[in-house]
């Protein structure tokens, strides 16, 4: 049963050159599978938040939507899922981000967080930020506050953090 961290690390699955060549995907799927691992998981992801404000936890497609659904019910409030574009289905604000090649674009829906909240970002991995970058600009123009962010994994060497102009980063596992 898993119990610390080289336990959580033992879950994630490192798989060559997907979705291309070159990249190391960090396969989140075994930890997923493992009841104590998810558990283990998720309470390490929302230690720092319990006994703080907050409002909602905000998270972008698609694994943001695991991790963020169980942090927001592990601290009794909201999700707000960030989309691609063209998937929520009421009145959206749009952020566009730069890819390494050409630009993408997400969105939130535009009453999904309200000025004066405090809100916390959920990601699965954090690698060059630009995904959570965009993010904190869909929530701050809408008006909230974002807290922290919190990640199981970082990619340390990708600079993310630093993209995220000193707002807290709270990751699990670190490479
Ligand atoms: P970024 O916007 O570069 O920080 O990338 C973040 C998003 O891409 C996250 O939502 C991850 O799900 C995914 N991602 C980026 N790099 C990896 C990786 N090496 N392994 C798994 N997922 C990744």
């Amino acid at each position: 049963m898993p119990t610390g961290i080289a336990d959580l690390r033992a879950l994630i699955r490192d798989v060559a050159d997907f979705p291309k060549p070159g990249i190391v995907f960090k396969d989140i799927t075994p930890l997923l599978g493992s009841p104590p691992g998810l558990a283990l998981a998720v309470e390490m992801m929302v230690q720092p938040f319990r006994g703080t404000r907050v409002d909602a936890v905000v998270g972008a497609e698609s694994r943001g939507f695991i991790f963020g659904t169980a942090l927001a019910s592990a601290l009794s409030v909201g999700f707000v899922p960030v989309r691609k574009p063209g998937k929520l289905p009421a009145a959206t604000r749009r952020c566009e981000y730069a890819l390494e090649y050409g630009t993408d674009a997400l969105e939130i829906h535009a009453d999904g967080v309200r000025s004066g909240q405090r809100v916390i970002l959920v990601d699965d991995v954090l690698a060059t930020g630009g995904t959570l970058v965009a993010c904190r600009q869909l929530v701050t123009d809408c008006g909230a506050t974002i807290t922290g962010i919190a990640v199981l994994i970082e990619l340390v060497g990708l600079g993310g953090r630093a993209r995220l102009d000193g707002l807290p980063v709270h990751s699990v596992l670190t490479y």
